[in-house]
């Protein structure tokens, strides 16, 4: 009997164990597998909380259907019947900007109607082709986004998408690391609006051969969760792994004894198992990684964590003074704003709040504003609503609210990430039987999570096998 210990019950490290156990099975490895959350609740950065009707997401609201490993989860799970996707409001995005909300042009008439980019802006954005080739180094998001689109988009589309999916900073976050497919569009194509027009043609040569539907969702894809709420997904992995998971436990060492990996942990046990997988932040692997390895607790220890608040609001709709006809929105950092973006959780997916009502769910701090996780929750909730007014003429006060505080919330991938991972990696590979996994590496988005999984649960069976 071979034993695992899988450390973290977040969504990656509750996929890998499940997915493990479950290739182990399918390959006649008998495995006695653990899986230790310090927490009292499996799920991680995933929390669904239903209070007087609202359903509150403290982290995802859920994940898009462009990529297929969330997906294939949820079908390998029984899961799939349940899904539930966004409806088309989550299409309609706003960005905030000189004091009003503008909708994200869609297609080239909608950019070259709206206000969002002043003239001497557009022109620069559509001289795209013609902008200087990449400088060979690892160049962060800002200096890419100045190189090819100019400042001004740089500042009002692609600083608030960064801020949108890891509350970050583009003059630190490195582009390869953090958005590695626009990278490699550039390289093979030369340009993102030849990549857009090259994929463009293909997709309709594909779609007149019938190898994809004239409706499938466009690049973006859906944005997909439960019913119940994303929870829903980790809340059946646990159910499915049943007694592995055990909670309100953490690891606090790693140690190899002779060809086994002992981890010590908070409640004085010892686990001895042939394969250890952390899937705990960068920062909790850290110390605990420290006695088998200090190279890579350094390297762990340089993967910068932003902080973020949440904060939901709840109001009647009657007299609200905004359609809500959209996703939400994102602000640009230039406008000086204490939320990065407000999402209109509840246009975007029913069940949300009760009848009548709205919630929004508004994003705070990140990796540029990090003092803001220190102001008190009626400082935190004056400036939400100030911005909810000035941005959607929003003048009442919630009848609901609901503040989370996530302090090391999303790893931030600055430049040197990807020299980190691959030091990282080489360290690994001397330390047979210890696997990393988690949104520390490779992607933070749930479908990211999901495909790391994957593939930490296979390279596991390849060395149990
Ligand atoms: C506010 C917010 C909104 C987001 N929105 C989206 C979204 O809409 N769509 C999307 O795709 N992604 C989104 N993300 C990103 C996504 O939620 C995360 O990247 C993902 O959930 C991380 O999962 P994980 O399992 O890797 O890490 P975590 O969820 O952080 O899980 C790590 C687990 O390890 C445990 N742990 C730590 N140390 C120990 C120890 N020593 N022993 C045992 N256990 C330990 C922790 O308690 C935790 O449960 C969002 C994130 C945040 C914070």
């Amino acid at each position: 009997m071979k034993k695992a210990l899988i450390i973290g019950g977040g969504i990656s490290g509750l996929a890998t164990a499940w997915l493990l156990n479950k290739q182990a099975g399918e390959a006649g490895i008998p495995l006695q597998l653990t899986l230790l959350e310090q927490e009292k609740q499996p799920g991680g950065k995933i929390k669904s909380v239903k209070e007087q009707g609202y359903l509150c997401e403290w982290g995802p609201n859920g994940f898009l259907d462009s990529k297929p490993q969330t997906l294939e989860l949820c079908k390998a799970l029984g899961i799939s019947e349940q899904l539930h996707r966004s409806n088309d409001n989550a299409r309609k995005r706003f960005i905030f900007s000189d004091g009003e909300l503008h909708r994200l042009p869609e297609n080239g008439i909608s950019f070259l109607k709206s206000r969002l980019l002043s003239w001497p802006g557009k022109i620069r954005l559509v001289g795209e082709p013609f902008a200087a080739g990449h400088p060979g180094d690892d160049e962060t998001l800002a200096a890419f986004g100045r190189r090819r689109l100019g400042d001004e988009a740089m500042r009002k589309l692609i600083a608030p998408m960064a801020s949108g999916i890891f509350a970050g900073d583009p003059e630190t976050m490195s582009l390869v690391s953090c958005f590695p497919r626009i990278a490699e569009l550039e390289r093979d194509y030369g340009g993102l609006f030849r990549a857009m027009f090259a994929l463009a043609k293909k997709k309709k040569q594909e779609r007149k051969e019938g190898k994809i539907s004239s409706s499938a969702a466009g690049p973006g894809g859906t944005l997909t969760s439960f019913k119940q709420g994303i929870q829903f997904l980790t809340d059946n992995l646990a159910l499915q792994l049943g007694e592995r998971v055990k909670t309100g436990v953490s690891a606090v060492s790693i140690r190899g004894n002779r060809g086994k990996w002992e981890v010590k942990t908070s409640d004085g046990s010892l686990f001895e198992a042939d394969l250890v997988i952390s899937a705990s932040p960068a920062f909790a692997a850290a110390p605990m990684i420290e006695t088998a390895d200090s190279e890579i607790a350094d390297l762990l220890r340089q993967i910068p964590y932003s902080t973020l608040s949440v904060i939901c609001c709840g109001y009647q709709l009657a007299g609200l003074g905004h359609p809500l006809d959209g996703f939400g929105f994102l602000v640009p950092k230039e406008e000086g704003r204490t939320v990065l973006g407000t999402l209109w959780d509840s246009s975007m997916f029913e069940q949300r709040s009760p009848e009548g009502t709205a919630l929004l769910r508004s994003m705070a701090g990140g990796a540029c504003r990090p003092e803001l996780i220190k102001l008190s929750d009626d400082e935190l909730l004056k400036r939400v609503c100030e911005d909810l007014k000035v941005s959607m003429g929003i003048t009442k006060s919630p009848d609901f609210v609901q503040i989370i505080r996530h302090q090391q919330a999303i790893p931030q991938y600055i430049s040197g990430h990807s020299k980190r991972l691959a030091a990282i990696e080489q360290r690994l590979s001397e330390k047979k039987g210890i696997f990393l996994t988690g949104n520390a590496f490779k992607g933070v988005g749930l479908n990211d999570c999901v495909a790391a999984s994957m593939a930490t649960a296979q390279k596991a069976v390849d060395y149990l096998g």
